[in-house]
């Protein structure tokens, strides 16, 4: 976004922040940052964050960084780092600054010796269990480590071997000394750096100790000079610890906040990078960027605009209550987008022979040529017309022919009459059949009189159908799109959301045909396929169409149903 664009949805960030700045809290600096962990692709709830933090600095001439949060050297790549700058630019956000935590390594490991130093923290020699058992829980008291009084010296002598890479993963952690008795677990002593022998993306084996995200994450903050630091709810009870480290260093600079928000989660959908990284990893989908992952690089295969996702983000507002919003409300911001953008264009997805039998023939008896002129887009007179050609040979999509029609069927049937979009009105008279009883083609007759489509006695039809000629059509594959998750909310019955993956989420039509204008829809591009939904051409695979949404607003129907 190149200036603000805060709608009037209720936002008690930008409420907050707004107070502070009136009152002066750090000379009315605002400064933001989005701080993902570089450990797989953003996905739609990461466009959230990253909505919120950047709309809220700009909203008060402020600024938003990113910082990658690169604490944990075993689950985070160079690969994320850059697929996750890629999807922040998609989203039409420009950082003032790329930081990565671990380029604060050496001064939050001084600042860990700072603590030790002042009894503020020591070398806890249990093992991680024993740690976890003596947290207790609510309610039920913590048991102090005996380790927890040993002197600064002891400590700093073992913190700095740990440093050195003397001891074992888990054999020894760095703990703040808070107290065992508070009501907040995260003050009861926590663990502020451990022994991991990984190779680091970053700073290769530089580091085979690390801080945990408590201890990096407002120091971090502080370093770079953030004001508010927004992330979401389940941060809530980290805060006092958040507040704790501040508190007991000398910071920089300003001192920086937590502000929680909820999650965005919809139906349908898992937001969990780890998760989707199993579907990646079990071959489930194809890849991060499958269109039907909720991942930003997925959607944006699939055709969501970028700014469908950050408009539905602001337009939701934000607050503390974690809500599941339905997928079809997103997709309903999507479908009108791109009603007012998408060029319309014919394509048959299950073909179907329809013949004009009464249709001309020229001299060499190949069937006459005749062209139409048709509007590109009627929601955008500007986007002009173009011409497509319509001959005897065309094709209709399968599911537009009943030989047999059932009650309200009003589409194409033998003797009845329908509209060719744009072009005739024409009558099924007979069908071609296999050996097997299948109709393999139709018959029909064409009203000459009927040119664009209307009969000059005024008689009406009830069904008008796309079709495509033959010989200038070109191939197409298409892929149509189910829900990934066959549950409202994946994971309710089991617990585990995987366990509610639909098995036929896919359906790829290999034999579909396009009017010749589809061979020119760059990759990227998302065009209408006439009455049956908006489609992405593929960045990669040319003729690749990937089913965005369909034409009928799901959402409003059950907007419909709640009402009643
Ligand atoms: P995941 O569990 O998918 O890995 P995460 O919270 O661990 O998610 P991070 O990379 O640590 O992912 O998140 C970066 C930022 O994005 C954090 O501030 C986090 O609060 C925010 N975020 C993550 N998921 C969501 C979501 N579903 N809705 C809103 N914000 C989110
Ligand atoms: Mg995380």
């Amino acid at each position: 976004m190149t200036k603000p664009d805060i709608p009037a949805a209720s936002d008690f960030i930008r409420d907050r922040v707004e107070r502070d700045v009136q009152q002066g809290v750090n000379g009315g600096r605002v400064q933001t940052r989005f701080p993902p962990e570089p450990n797989g692709y953003l996905h739609i709830g990461h466009a959230k964050a990253i909505t919120q933090d950047f709309a809220t600095a700009e909203a008060f001439g402020g600024v938003c960084n990113v910082r990658f949060d690169d604490t944990n050297p075993d689950t985070e790549e160079t690969e994320y780092v850059e697929a996750i700058l890629a999807d922040i630019a998609w989203l039409g956000f420009r950082p003032g600054a790329v930081h990565f935590a671990s380029d604060y390594f050496e001064t939050l490991y001084a600042w860990a010796v700072d603590l030790v130093e002042r009894g503020l923290a020591y070398v806890d020699e249990q093992d991680g269990d024993t740690i976890s058992a003596q947290r207790g829980g609510f309610g039920k008291p913590g048991i102090e480590s005996p380790y927890r009084d040993r002197p600064a010296e002891e400590s700093l002598d073992r913190f700095a071997r740990m440093r050195a890479g003397e001891f074992a993963e888990g054999a020894m952690c760095l703990r703040a000394k808070i107290d065992m008795q508070a009501d907040n677990m995260w003050l009861r002593d926590p663990v502020l750096y451990r022994i991991r022998s990984g190779h680091h993306h970053r700073t290769h084996d530089a580091w085979v100790i690390y801080p945990t995200y408590d201890w990096a994450h407002g120091q971090s903050d502080a370093i770079e000079g953030v004001t508010h630091s927004i992330c979401t709810m389940e941060f809530d009870s980290h805060r006092p610890l958040y507040d704790w480290c501040l508190d007991n260093l000398t910071l920089p600079g300003d001192r920086p906040q937590q502000i929680e928000f909820a999650r965005l989660e919809f139906t349908h959908t898992v937001t969990s990078k780890r998760r989707l990284k199993t579907l990646v990893t079990d071959g489930v989908v194809d890849g991060w960027d499958d269109p039907r992952m909720p991942t930003l690089v997925g959607m944006r295969r699939r055709g969501f605009p970028a700014s469908a996702i950050t408009r539905f983000c602001l337009d939701i507002g934000t607050s503390r209550t974690n809500a599941r919003h339905s997928i079809e409300a997103l997709e309903a911001v999507v479908r009108r987008q791109l009603n007012a953008t998408a060029q319309r264009r014919m394509a048959v997805l299950r073909p179907l022979k329809l013949t004009i039998t009464n249709w001309p023939k020229d001299a060499d008896g190949n069937s006459v040529v005749e062209h139409f002129e048709v509007t590109n887009n009627p929601e955008r007179a500007e986007d002009g017309t173009r011409t497509v050609a319509f001959t005897g040979e065309l094709v209709i999509e399968s599911e537009d022919f009943a030989e047999v029609p059932p009650p309200k069927f009003f589409r194409l049937s033998i003797g009845r009459e329908v509209r060719l979009r744009g072009a005739y009105l024409v009558t099924a008279t007979d069908v071609v059949k296999d050996e097997s009883g299948a109709v393999v083609e139709v018959l029909a007759t064409y009203d000459p009189q009927t040119r664009g489509g209307d009969a000059p006695d005024g008689r009406k039809v009830k069904s008008t159908m796309h079709w495509v000629s033959v010989p200038h059509s070109v191939p197409l594959r298409a892929g149509l799109y189910d829900r990934l998750f066959a549950a409202a909310v994946p994971g309710e019955a089991t617990g585990e959301p995987l366990d509610d993956v639909n098995p036929d989420s896919r359906e790829l039509l290999t034999e579909a045909r396009g009017e010749a204008a589809l061979a020119e829809v760059p990759g990227g591009e998302v065009v209408q396929f006439e009455r049956l939904g908006y489609f992405a051409a593929d960045p990669d695979q040319p003729g690749l169409f990937h089913r965005t949404v369909g034409l009928r607003d799901e959402w409003a129907a059950i907007q419909k149903r709640q009402a009643k």
